[in-house]
């Protein structure tokens, strides 16, 4: 058995075909017919204007940027979640502040939001923005989240770029806040091997963002700048990708949940590993399949596991590090963190690629059985 990754890259068949399109009208730049379709179907789904760009973060940047933030200006960021949810508010000169997640969704905890807006704004301080995290392919509870936020007249920046496809109440997330994100990272639920979408309430603010990406520059022959831009437009080559991968997407969530769903069924009789919650206002797509190990009950630690993992080469992670535990944001404000530091101790992502074989998913299973308490003892027990 080769080594065995966490997410994969799963082509669905016509990305080539869209690829050799470029090739061969010569669309190999930043325009041109993929990415015209690319957007429209994007848009089509979210049911938002949608501008494609070369990643995530750079859809992050745009995104902040769009909701006015700026030097000295204060964003509120789920506490656990990737780094590049946060350093484009620090790009633009801005200060985080980490607000812990919900034990039961481990999503950003509503309840603590509200006290960090009510703190703040009983020192007069209104943060420019929040940006909610959809971890690991499940919906935040987006309502509450937007009732306090409205109250507090801050807009919401949604990081959906683990969330494509993901559910809140029968909608799709990123399109639920004034600005959403997605990323075609090659281990995101689709890819473009790089890229990102930024989407909008507003029209206006989506052609902002495409002007921005393309250096800003000002209508007319001449290179004429009165604002600040960035070279983050995709490339019609890369939207050929997306654009084939975008009508598999819905298989591609099946096939993940399964692969979940397969897990939590084989880990059924073993104490102490359990499922990511399944919030019941959405539907998650489990892109990673997120289990908790408690070592007093499943008999090993989550590093235990990991390392039986490692030794058959295969790639499974710790959660994300919350941030308020990495050397870069040492110091920074927090509302929280202690759920967020006990998930990191204990959750893990296993193998997790929609074109996972049960076969090969058998091993990584028949693994971490072997490192339970109750393997142990029925090995025990059946010998003389
Ligand atoms: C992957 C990811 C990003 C960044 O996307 P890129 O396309 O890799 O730049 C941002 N936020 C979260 C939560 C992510 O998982």
């Amino acid at each position: 058995m080769s080594r065995v990754y966490l997410s994969v890259p799963h082509m669905g068949g016509n990305e080539e075909r869209y690829v050799r399109e470029a090739f061969a009208s010569n669309w190999l730049s930043t325009v041109g017919p993929n990415l015209d379709a690319f957007e429209r179907a994007f848009a089509e789904r979210l049911g938002r204007p949608a501008v494609a760009l070369a990643s995530g973060t750079a859809a992050m940047h745009l995104g902040l940027r769009l909701l006015g933030v700026g030097p000295g200006d204060e964003v509120l960021v789920s506490d656990l979640t990737f780094v590049a949810s946060v350093n484009p508010i620090r790009y633009l000169g801005a200060e985080p502040v980490f607000v812990d997640s919900d034990e039961d969704t481990w999503m950003m905890s509503p309840a603590l939001l509200a006290e960090a807006l009510e703190d703040r704004a009983g020192r007069g301080r209104r943060p420019r923005a929040v940006i909610v995290v959809h971890l690991y392919g499940q919906s935040a509870d987006m309502d509450p989240i937007l009732d306090v936020c409205r109250r507090h007249d801050v807009p919401v920046l949604e990081d959906a770029a683990e969330a494509l496809g993901t559910l809140y109440k029968g909608k799709p997330v990123g399109a639920l806040g004034e600005v959403g994100v997605f990323s075609f990272n090659g281990n995101k639920i689709i890819t473009t091997t790089g890229g990102g979408v930024l989407v909008a309430q507003r029209q206006d603010w989506v052609e902002k963002a495409r002007f921005w990406s393309t250096q800003a520059r000002d209508p007319g022959p001449a290179y004429h700048h009165t604002e600040m831009g960035y070279n983050y437009r995709m490339s019609n080559v890369l939207a050929g990708i997306g654009r084939g991968q975008l009508e598999v997407l819905d298989e591609r969530v099946r096939q993940r949940r399964a692969v979940a769903f397969r897990y939590r069924d084989a880990f059924a009789d073993l104490p102490g590993i359990t499922l990511m919650p399944q919030a019941p206002y959405g539907l998650h797509t489990n892109w990673l399949s997120c289990f908790l190990v408690d070592p007093d009950r499943f008999g090993a630690t989550r590093d235990d596991v990991l390392r039986a993992l490692e030794a058959r080469d295969i790639e499974a992670r710790p959660l994300w590090k919350p941030m308020h535990l990495q050397p870069l944001y040492a110091g920074c404000a927090r509302q929280g963190g202690e759920v967020a530091e006990r998930l990191y101790e204990r959750g893990m992502c296993l193998p997790s690629s929609s074109s996972l074989s049960p076969d090969v998913q058998d091993v990584v299973i028949e693994t971490i059985r072997s490192v339970s308490r109750r393997e142990s003892r029925s090995r025990g027990a059946l010998q003389p």
